[in-house]
C-alpha cells in the first residue's frame, strides 16, 4: 500500500513548506459551466499598417481547456524574435492573484506572453477543485485565455499514478483511499483524474461505526456522501477483507480525527487489510523497527505526532507531492515541454523550435517557490531561474529563507527582467 500527499498553502499570502496539505475545497463543477474569456481576453490588438494583413485579424479566445494550438504571430516581437528558447512558470496566490483579486500587472504580463507566444505554465500548491474549474475561474479573472495544457496544482501530478510511471504500479485499478476537504470532492476528482475504485473515511465508517465511535456526531454529514464498500470489513477472514492499495492525501480533511485513526490503521495493517495488524511492527530485527515493512507506503508529515507515539519513533515513510519537492518540478517541467511543443509547433520564421534551456519560476514563497526552483536539477539540462515578487509573503527589510536569482516588485516587473535577461528584442510590457 503506497500513501501519497499534496502540499498545501496556509492561506492566500501564507508560506507552506511540506509538512501542510492545502484545505479548502470549493466546487468541481468543471466543464459544464465553464466560461468563455471576457472581451478583454480576445486576441485583440491594434496593428501596424504595415502589419495589418489577413493572417492578424483577431482572433477568439481558446476555450479553458482546449488543446494548446500554435498561435498566429500577429506581434512585431514574436517575429524578430523567433521560439524562445525559455518559458515561465508562475505561481498564482501573492503573485498573480491577492484574496482572489489580480495583481495589478498580472494580467498585462500574461497576455504579452500569450500574444507572443512564448511558454508559460500556472504552478501552485493549491488544488481542491479540478482543474478546468480552476483553469476557468483563473481565466476569467485575468482575463487570458487558460487552459488546463499549462496549469499544475498541487495533486495534479497524481494523474500520473492512474496509468503508472518511473517504475511505479498503476493504481486505476487498485482500490485508493482519498481524504482531504469538503464531503466527497476529493473523490470526485480522483474518479475524473481515472481512479476507477475510490473510497473515502466516510464510507469506512459508515459500514463500521465502532472503527471511530467519536464521529458520530457526523453521522448526517456522511449519510449524504457515503457509498458501499467495494467489499466488507471481514475480520474473520482477512482473505475476503477490504483491501486499500495506497492513500491520497488531496487536501486537509475535515474530520481529522477520523481520517488519522484509519491512516494510522491502515499504515499499521498487514499489506493495507483494514482490520489486520502486521506481525513485522516492532520487530527489531527488520529495518526500522519492522514499521512500514509490510506493502505500506509514506504519508504526510502532520501525522508525524501520532506516528512517533504509536511506533516509538519509528520513521514515517512518505511521498510528498507538491513545491518545492522536485517530482513536482519534474512533472510541471513534463508538462511545460509539451504544451511549448504543440504552442510552438515548427517555431516562427522556419526554425525549429530546439530544447527548452531556461525556466523563471516566478514566486513570492522562498520556501516553496524559491528553494524548489534553485534546488531542482533538471533531467533535460534546462535551467530553472528563481524571480521572487515583493506582492506575496515578502516582507521588506527581511533576508528569504532561500535566496531567489532575483527580487522584483511584481509578477509584471519578473517579466520584464527576465525578457531583458534572455535579450528579448522589440517591444516589452
Ligand atoms: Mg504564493
Amino acid at each position: 500500500m503506497r500513501l501519497w500527499t499534496s502540499t498545501f498553502r496556509q492561506s492566500q499570502l501564507g508560506s507552506l513548506g511540506s509538512n501542510y496539505i492545502r484545505c479548502g475545497l470549493d466546487s468541481i463543477e468543471c466543464g459544464v459551466s465553464r466560461r468563455l474569456p471576457s472581451a478583454k481576453a480576445l486576441h485583440i490588438q491594434t496593428l501596424p499598417k504595415t502589419l495589418g494583413h489577413s493572417r492578424c485579424r483577431p482572433q477568439p479566445a481558446r476555450q479553458s481547456c482546449s488543446p494548446p494550438t500554435r498561435r498566429l504571430y500577429c506581434n512585431p516581437a514574436a517575429a524578430v524574435n523567433g521560439a524562445p528558447s525559455f518559458a515561465f512558470a508562475f505561481d498564482i496566490d501573492g503573485v498573480l492573484l491577492r484574496s482572489s483579486t489580480p495583481i495589478p500587472g498580472a494580467a498585462k504580463a500574461l497576455t504579452y506572453l500569450h500574444n507572443n507566444n512564448i511558454p508559460f505554465i500556472l504552478l501552485t500548491n493549491g488544488g481542491g477543485k479540478y482543474e478546468s474549474a480552476r483553469v476557468a475561474e483563473l481565466t476569467d479573472k485575468l482575463g487570458v485565455p487558460l487552459s488546463e495544457d499549462n496549469f499544475v496544482q498541487s495533486h495534479t501530478p497524481f494523474k500520473q499514478l492512474v496509468g503508472g510511471y518511473d517504475g511505479i504500479e498503476a493504481l486505476k485499478d487498485k482500490t485508493i483511499m482519498v481524504t482531504g476537504g469538503d464531503g466527497d470532492k476529493c473523490r470526485k476528482v480522483a474518479e475524473r483524474y481515472g481512479f476507477k475504485n475510490v473510497i473515502i473515511p466516510g464510507d469506512i465508517l459508515m459500514d463500521n461505526p465502532t472503527i471511530w465511535p467519536f464521529s458520530q456526531v457526523f453521522t448526517d454529514y456522511y449519510q449524504k456522501i457515503h457509498r458501499p464498500l467495494p467489499r466488507p470489513v471481514d475480520l474473520a477472514d482477512p482473505a475476503k477483507s477490504l483491501k486499500i492499495d495506497a492513500i491520497f492525501v488531496f487536501n486537509d480533511p475535515r474530520d481529522w480525527a477520523l481520517d488519522s485513526q484509519i491512516i494510522l490503521d491502515l499504515l499499521s495493517s498487514k499489506q493495507g487489510i483494514l482490520g489486520t495488524y502486521s506481525d513485522k511492527n516492532g520487530d527489531t530485527s527488520l529495518p526500522n523497527n519492522g514499521w512500514q515493512q509490510d506493502g505500506q507506503g509514506g504519508f504526510q508529515a502532520s501525522l508525524r505526532g501520532v506516528w512517533d507515539v504509536t511506533t516509538g519513533g519509528a520513521k514515517l515513510e512518505r511521498t510528498v507531492i507538491g513545491k518545492p519537492h522536485a517530482e513536482t518540478y519534474k512533472y510541471a517541467e513534463n508538462v511545460l515541454n509539451t504544451y511549448r511543443t504543440h504552442l510552438l509547433g515548427a517555431g516562427t520564421k522556419g526554425k525549429p523550435v530546439g530544447r527548452l534551456q531556461r525556466v523563471f519560476m516566478v514566486g513570492d514563497n522562498p520556501e516553496s517557490d524559491i528553494r524548489g526552483a534553485n534546488d531542482y536539477e533538471s533531467a533535460h539540462d534546462t535551467k530553472w531561474t528563481s524571480c521572487l515578487v515583493k506582492t506575496g509573503v515578502f516582507r521588506e527589510g527581511t533576508k528569504p529563507a532561500y535566496a531567489p536569482k532575483v527580487i522584483v516588485d511584481d509578477v509584471l516587473s519578473a517579466v520584464k527582467w527576465a525578457l531583458k535577461s534572455e535579450g528579448w528584442k522589440g517591444d516589452v510590457p
